[in-house]
């Protein structure tokens, strides 16, 4: 064991070596319910890669502050009423710090809305706070570890919260309550990715995913360059070494938004772009994701605008191709033209309805992932994409990373014939749920499995 994860499990681990795995392995795959929520685009740490940066240290942007409780309610209700959603990940910012986390996060338990934080979880260094969520019903957090020990702090730039966070982890195991791991693919975190790794195991975090630093929201103003993004030849090799461990000590592990060919054929079940999100349900629903994403549910002061569904879009579908050629033109345009893809996505929905009708359902959806991968994030295929067996299910690259880095990290795959099913990697891969999930889930699909003991992990070994 290394120094630096050897000095992080003495904070993180508890006396009792207690295991907070509470999640359940399974082959079923449905779309994903959960909805997603932003508080407010306040928090306690400044992350060199987060897509709100900008906003965050704003305090007069409109989206900044965190908006009233009463809002905050509708906005679930919503999602539960019309949506039909039974999960949510509550953001803020850093949720945590919102006045009245205790009464939402009891609020969506009760509405059937299962609660998630995305947080630092540096508040939950306290004892007290933990289990104040507890009582109050959350389900589970999803905590950003973006590096260990001093490299943590750099990160986040803010000296000390390594320490913090990993004495909450110690808390939450100690007080049983369920968590999972984000972690951002920077360059700073690669080195330290196996021990990142370790103590997903070690502290029985149920899943981690491994992110992509993307050029989203702020991001998008130029703050990626060649010193703060790693190019994918240097993250193939310790991804790999991760992925390998981790699907060894039986941990879920999900590599998203990086092009397909970054991992290799037996790690590609682990690998999630725009078309694969739809059936993780850790992911957010699309159709109701579009309308809280308006600036109308993210900003404090604005009424909220009408829910809708995702029809008629194919109709629009037109006004793709000049939005595309903006953007391509003007890539930098940011805020503006973030507000003309949110009008053009609420023009393709306003007619649509909610239906759960899964045929149609995953239709939209696959249409949704188009558009979130080329419109709305700036996906591109590159030279060499165009001879792969993979172009229909993959996004590509991000749209500036042939010009910092030029496209020699692109490996095409060639496998005789083009693969189009977008589950035809993913739906081999063991993924975790909730117990909360085991009903709806099960409804139609093949029971969860009981165990892991005894199972073979398809693809490994190849
Ligand atoms: S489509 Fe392009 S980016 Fe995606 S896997 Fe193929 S070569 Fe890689």
């Amino acid at each position: 064991m290394s120094r630096i994860l050897e000095e992080a499990m003495s904070y993180a681990s508890p006396d009792g070596g207690a295991d907070g795995r509470v999640y359940l392995p399974t082959l079923s795959r449905k779309l994903t319910r959960r909805g997603i929520l932003w508080l407010g685009l306040t928090c306690n740490l400044r992350c060199h890669f987060c897509y709100f940066l900008d906003r965050i240290e704003d305090p007069a942007h409109p989206q900044h502050d965190f908006m009233s409780l009463e809002k905050a309610k509708a906005i679930c209700r919503t999602l539960v009423d019309y949506y039909g959603n039974n999960s949510i990940d509550i953001q803020g910012g850093e949720p945590t710090l919102y006045p009245d986390i205790y009464d939402l996060v009891e609020f969506c338990a009760l509405i059937g809305l299962s609660p998630t934080l995305i947080t630092n979880a540096v508040l939950l260094s306290s004892r007290e706070e933990a289990v104040r969520f507890k009582e109050a019903g959350i389900r589970d957090f999803l905590i950003s570890v973006q590096g260990l020990g001093s490299t943590y702090d750099r990160i986040v730039r803010r000296e000390g919260a390594h320490v913090l966070q990993m004495k909450a982890l110690r808390n939450l195991q100690e007080a049983d309550i369920p968590f999972r791991f984000n972690t951002v693919l920077s360059r700073a975190a690669l080195p330290q990715l196996l021990d990142i790794s370790k103590l997903t195991a070690g502290t029985g975090a149920g899943v981690v995913n491994f992110l992509g630093f993307n050029p989203f929201n702020d991001q998008q103003s130029g703050k990626r360059s060649v010193e703060n993004v790693p190019t994918y030849d240097e993250i193939r090799k310790p991804l790999e070494e991760a992925l390998n461990y981790l699907i060894a000590e039986n941990v879920e592990v999900n590599v998203r938004y990086l092009p397909l060919c970054l991992v290799s054929e037996r790690h590609r079940p682990n690998a999630y772009g725009f078309k694969q999100l739809p059936y993780d349900l850790h992911e957010n629903d699309y159709a109701s994701w579009s309308w809280t994403d308006l600036p109308a549910q993210r900003t404090a002061l604005s009424e909220l605008s009408p829910p809708f569904g995702l029809g008629r879009r194919l109709h629009l579908g037109a006004l793709r191709a000049p939005v595309r050629r903006l953007d391509r033109r003007w890539p930098k345009l940011g805020d503006r033209l973030h507000k003309i893809k949110q009008a053009l996505e609420r023009a393709w929905a306003k007619e649509g309805d909610p239906s759960r009708d899964t045929v149609a359902l995953e239709k939209r959806y696959q249409e949704d992932a188009l558009v979130r991968a080329r419109e709305y994030t700036g996906y591109r295929y590159v030279a060499g994409c165009e001879t792969c067996s993979l172009r229909s299910i993959c996004d590509g690259v991000y749209a500036d990373y042939a010009d910092l880095f030029g496209v020699e990290g692109i490996r095409p795959i060639r496998l005789g014939k083009a693969v189009v099913d977008p589950q035809h990697y993913t739906r081999q891969q063991f993924k975790v749920i909730h117990p909360l999930d085991r009903g709806w889930l099960e409804e139609t699909d093949p029971p969860v499995l009981e165990a892991y003991a005894g199972r073979e992990i398809p693809g490994a070994g190849e």
